[in-house]
């Protein structure tokens, strides 16, 4: 039987990967692409429960596609990911229009629980922690193969006193190398330009079970079997940063300067509270190493405000470091208690809605007036960008994106994408560069 399906994606690059993988198996079984949810006889959500926010949105669109379930009978509508791993039995009794559920550890099973839905009608779910997250023959089927992800390691170990993840994602397995470099190598020769290996902690990459950290021994590797793609990576951890991840950064011609190292908070105490494992100091020793070893590097960073307990001088902290920093980009959250995490059910003193907000604004401003420095020093400056794209907003221009993982906007006719160019920078705001 031929069935057409469609995956809605939310949430960080490992659900973008696993629905890429998912599409990969669906595409094997000869099934195709719906270019629209309500035509799809498949329609799977692929959902994040990292922030309520996300968990929200996806609840309620799910919940609005029991009329589009009653209008298409036959069609299965599918929760994957980690609100599925998290909240089976809710989804089960809240939406008994859910026909699979499918968690962040089973995608394994995606196939033959499909195939039992079509043979038996009757819903079906696993949210087992299986050993082969993934099948060993699956390939994930790009809707861009010149940049892709690479999965390199999955779930996390930590046990960050915010984050809801360990939970939904289990306990960390890094993925066997040769798995890894075969699809570097068959990437390449397929033309993909720039390699993207993915996790929630990347640098805690291990080649054997057991084994210490070696991240930078894996980029090294990665690095060579890619040739002349680039390579780039999220997210790394600030206290696995290590100086073999760093040399391998600075040495490796093809991998890309740029450190995404989220500090989460200014502030030691919080960053205790918070069970980072690192302090203020060491970030800021860390972040002269890299600028010592790779001094054009950019840096990027997640920031939490409003941690339980977090006062005016722990948020004031938070402000001086990214003042000290100088970040060219930051990802800024107001925390978000998740039930289930100690931040939320044990930590009583919780930041007042309002607060939260007042100190989010005032780090957007500070943040974005430094990302608007940062890149005005850029202008007069000569780049390597690949060209990845007609530029969304001005016809006739492209869009591509620095070593730094910069956004430029450049003059150029459509036959440059897929190519890398100098480019000059000319102007610059705190988003994007133009040349
Ligand atoms: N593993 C990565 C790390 O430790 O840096 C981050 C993965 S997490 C999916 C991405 C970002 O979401 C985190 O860096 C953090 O800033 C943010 N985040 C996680 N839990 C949060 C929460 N409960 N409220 C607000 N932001 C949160
Ligand atoms: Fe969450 Fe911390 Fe693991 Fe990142 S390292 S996924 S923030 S528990």
């Amino acid at each position: 039987m031929s069935l057409t399906y469609h995956i809605v994606t939310f949430g960080c690059q490992m659900n973008s990967y696993d629905s890429e993988l998912m599409e990969g198996i669906l595409a094997a079984k000869g099934w195709s692409r719906a270019a629209a949810e309500e035509e799809a006889d498949v329609l799977l959500y692929n959902t994040c429960v990292v922030r309520d926010h996300a968990e929200q949105r996806a609840l309620a669109r799910l919940a609005q596609l029991k009329t589009l379930k009653a209008a298409r009978p036959g069609m299965i509508l599918g929760v994957t990911g980690c609100m599925a791993q998290k909240e089976a039995e809710r989804l089960r009794e809240r939406l008994p229009h859910v026909d699979l559920v499918l968690g962040t550890r089973a995608i394994a099973r995606l196939s033959p629980l499909l195939d039992r839905i079509l043979a038996t009608g009757e819903p079906q779910s696993c949210v087992e922690i299986l050993d082969e997250s993934y099948p060993a023959d699956a390939v994930p089927l790009r809707q861009r193969p010149l940049k892709a992800l690479i999965n390199i390691i999955f779930g996390c170990n930590n046990n960050c006193a915010y984050c809801i993840v360990p939970r939904t994602r289990g306990r960390e397995i890094s993925r066997p190398v040769e798995a890894i470099l075969a699809e570097a190598r068959q990437l390449v020769e397929h033309g993909t330009r720039e390699i993207t290996l993915v996790g929630q902690n990347v640098n805690s990459y291990r080649f054997a079970p057991g084994g210490a950290p070696r991240f930078g021994a894996l980029l090294r590797q990665v690095g060579a079997a890619a040739g002349e793609a680039w390579i780039r990576y999220v997210t790394s951890h600030p206290r696995d940063c290590n100086d073999e991840h760093i040399a391998a950064v600075a040495e490796c011609a093809n991998v890309c300067e740029n450190f995404h190292l989220p500090v989460q908070a200014g502030s030691s105490a919080v960053l205790r509270r918070m069970r980072r494992g690192y302090t203020r100091e060491h970030y800021l020793k860390l972040i002269e190493r890299v600028r010592a070893a790779i001094p054009d590097a950019t840096l990027t960073t997640d920031l939490i405000v409003g941690f339980p307990g977090e006062t005016d001088e722990d948020y004031e902290q938070t402000l001086d470091l990214v003042r000290q920093v100088r970040f060219d980009q930051a990802f800024m959250y107001l925390y978000s208690p998740r039930p289930g995490t100690p931040a939320a059910e044990e930590f009583k003193d919780q930041v007042p809605l309002a607060v939260k907000k007042e100190r989010l604004s005032r780090l957007i401003d500070v943040q974005e007036r430094i990302s608007l420095e940062v890149n005005r020093a850029m202008i007069g400056r000569t780049l390597m960008a690949l060209v990845e794209d007609v530029a969304p907003r001005t016809p006739g221009d492209l869009l591509a994106r620095t070593r730094g993982d910069k956004m430029v906007i450049l003059p150029g006719p459509a036959a440059w994408i897929g190519q890398r160019r100098e480019v000059r920078i000319a102007e610059a705001n705190g988003h994007t560069l133009f040349a």
